[in-house]
């Protein structure tokens, strides 16, 4: 059985758009795709009077050499959100297939699923955050197209052994698609399973620039998964996602300049994260420091509203994660700079803050937003 067998059939069959840029390439004047034919003001050299390549060489390959998978292996869009989404889209028919997630875990996946109108499954993880395989396999159904599996997880900051995911790999081929979402990996002890791909064609592992790389702004991410899914979902991808600051700004970060500041900024930030874990560990008012193997940790409070406004009341926002199971004490702290995190355990360890303070500090933007819905990371 082919991993295109679990794909939406009507996907397979599409006919996709081909863009101008598509068509034809080598010509040197360009009067195809009714472009300006002159740069825009400003533009120093950036050509963006043309269309962007729809999968920039350049970047793919970059990316295929850091994730150590074959260019075909690779797609790069806005994110890993548009890989999520684009799965979806292609997997799961809109009120017969569903998708299996574990909560409590990263939004996108229920969120992309309800916007398909696919059904979401849930399989919750154990109340220490490990990812039990065989409890997870039970909660497959027919209906389920898509697994997807946080590793490290957010918001728990969980890891999950390289075994287990080989495990779900074997147990889940020809059932369903099994997507690794690796947006932490780089600050995991363990690496990256992308290096499984060639043995697992039922698995996709979802990377980003967002994280360790700095730059969230861009919007560049990539899906590494088989060939034939690669193919299948540029059926299905706009015909320009990437645009052309962003890849330069991807290109510049991925030098080897760029590649040597964020392994030290990786190192740093694995640091901070041990060194803040053990000093939140001992405040007052701390219940737990949950084990994390990314940029943020997950902290139990005596009362984590309190600290949430203590910390806002401040000028530091940190993620509310009541709402989630298993964390209905807990703040999700980002790692920031050494001075950032001086200041959190400052605030955490002072009591309440001189109103002076708060009151200078505190803008109205960041009024209430702690408690909003939604998906964002
Ligand atoms: C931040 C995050 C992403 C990132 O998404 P981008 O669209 O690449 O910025 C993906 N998955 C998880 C679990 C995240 O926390």
């Amino acid at each position: 059985m082919s991993v295109l067998d679990l794909a939406r059939p009507d996907i397979r069959a599409l006919q996709p758009y081909s863009s101008a840029r598509m068509e034809a390439s080598g010509g040197r004047v360009l009067l195809n795709a009714n472009e300006s034919p002159l740069a825009p003001f400003g533009d120093e050299g950036l050509g963006a009077n043309r269309y962007p390549d729809p999968q920039p060489a350049a970047l793919v390959g970059a990316l295929a050499a850091l994730y150590g998978v074959r260019r075909e292996q690779v797609l790069v869009g806005r994110g890993s959100d548009e890989a999520i989404d684009l799965l979806v889209r292609a997997f799961c028919r809109a009120g017969q297939d569903a998708v299996l997630v574990q909560p409590p875990t990263f939004g996108m996946y229920a969120v992309c699923a309800r916007i398909q109108g696919a059904a979401v499954l849930e399989a919750p993880l154990a109340a220490d955050f490990s990812l039990d395989a065989e409890a997870l396999l039970a909660a497959v159904t027919p209906a389920v197209k898509l697994v997807f599996v946080c590793a490290p997880n957010n918001p728990s900051g969980r890891g999950v052994p390289r075994a287990t995911v080989e495990r779900l790999a074997q147990a889940l081929a020809g059932r369903a698609l099994l997507v690794v979402d690796e947006a932490y990996v780089e600050f995991a002890d363990e690496g990256s399973v992308a290096d499984l791909l060639d043995r697992h064609e039922h698995l996709a592992v979802l990377r980003t620039l967002s994280k360790a790389w700095a730059l969230a702004g861009a919007r560049v991410g990539a899906l590494l998964a088989d060939p034939q899914v690669i193919g299948l979902l540029r059926r299905i991808l706009p015909p320009y996602p990437l645009p052309l600051p962003c890849v330069q700004a991807a290109l510049r970060a991925l030098s080897g300049e760029g590649r040597a500041q964020t392994a030290a900024r990786v190192a740093q930030a694995r640091a901070e994260r041990a060194r803040m874990a053990a000093a939140l560990a001992a405040l007052p008012g701390v219940r737990a420091v949950l084990p994390s193997q990314a940029n943020f940790l997950a902290v139990r409070f005596d009362d984590a509203g309190d600290a949430y406004r203590r910390l806002l009341d401040a000028g530091i926002v940190v993620r509310d994660v009541r709402r989630y199971p298993g964390l209905a004490d807990a703040l999700r702290i980002t790692i920031g700079t050494p001075e950032e995190n001086d200041r959190v355990l400052d605030v955490l360890a002072s009591g309440r803050n001189a109103a002076g303070e708060a009151a200078l500090l505190k803008g109205p933007v960041l009024e209430g937003r702690g408690f909003a819905e939604g998906p964002a990371s």
